[in-house]
């Protein structure tokens, strides 16, 4: 596949660039192909606003685009929304001074050894590990958003998000089946955290060996030893989990002074 210029980086750290990038495509590529929003789609959408623009650590010009999407989409008194307003409103044709979000791709920590690989899949789990790290350590982030107090706000979101517009329906299938099966034993927004990481472990440990695998980013069981030691443990010769340890490395990894604001313009 074709090639773009390699970017270094660590993996160690989040990049503000994948996340920005990948909320770039979702509302400029992905919804595009929604040309109106009505009914549980657009019930769908706003929540998946709402969560990013009270949770997403991101730039101030980002977050205020976010904001005003959010505002705008309340105070709407329409049952059906024509896509093209939302997109209007994103590329900031309404000249608000300070709201912004780029239209460059950037692949940093989720960039593919082609282009075909990576990239926006990989950016939209790193952005629900990061809301789901921002919703446990931020409790009053949803306060009178009709979400607050639910600790099981961000994955649902996420959920109905995947199921409704992922490009991927496979993938949203997948999601749906795992959600159904255990999502209802989550009960703190600590214990959503850990989830979404069991849950993102099961599906590397699927894909393994997949079309969809990069040869360069093998799909294993993460964080590996070496980004984490102490994630891991031995009994009686077997692997196991410490979650305990799992739970603050996730804490850190997807925290907002983890996030690095390399590579954006
Ligand atoms: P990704 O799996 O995208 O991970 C991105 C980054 O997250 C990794 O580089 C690593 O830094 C970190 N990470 C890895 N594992 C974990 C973990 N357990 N917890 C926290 N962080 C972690 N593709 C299919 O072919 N079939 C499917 O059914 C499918 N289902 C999907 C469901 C969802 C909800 C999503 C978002 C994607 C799905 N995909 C599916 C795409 C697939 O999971 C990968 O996103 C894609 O193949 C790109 O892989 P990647 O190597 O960039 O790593």
């Amino acid at each position: 596949g074709a090639q773009v210029e390699w970017k270094d980086f660590t993996k160690s750290e989040v990049y503000m660039a994948d996340l920005e990038s990948g909320l770039h495509y979702l509302l400029r590529v992905e919804l595009a192909t929604h040309k109106t929003l009505e009914g549980e789609e657009l019930k769908i959408f706003k929540d998946f606003v709402t969560v990013v623009a009270k949770l997403f650590p991101g730039r101030q010009s980002v977050v205020k685009l976010l904001e005003t999407l959010l505002e705008w989409l309340v105070s709407l008194p329409l049952e059906k929304i024509p896509y093209d307003a939302i997109l209007d409103l994103v590329n900031n044709k309404m000249r608000i001074s300070g709201l912004y979000l780029s239209d460059r791709v950037q692949w940093v920590g989720c960039q593919g050894s082609s282009v075909a690989l990576r990239g926006y899949p990989c950016s939209l789990w790193t952005l629900f590990h990061v809301l789901t790290v921002q919703a446990a350590g931020r409790p009053d982030a949803l306060a009178n958003t009709g979400l607050e107090e639910d600790p099981l706000a961000v994955l649902q979101t996420m959920r109905r998000y995947i199921g409704t517009f992922f490009g991927c329906q496979e993938c949203g299938k997948h999601f749906e089946e795992m959600a159904l099966e255990s999502l209802n034993q989550v009960k703190s927004v600590d214990e959503a955290v850990l989830w979404l990481w069991r849950k993102h472990n099961q599906v590397n440990a699927r894909l393994a060996g997949s079309m969809s695998e990069d040869p360069m980013f093998p799909k294993t069981l993460w964080p590996t030893p070496d980004l984490c030691p102490s994630c891991h443990e031995e009994q009686e010769g077997l692997h196991v989990w410490n979650e305990q340890m799992v739970l603050v490395f996730l804490k850190q990894h997807f925290g907002a002074l983890n996030i690095s604001p390399r590579y954006t313009s």
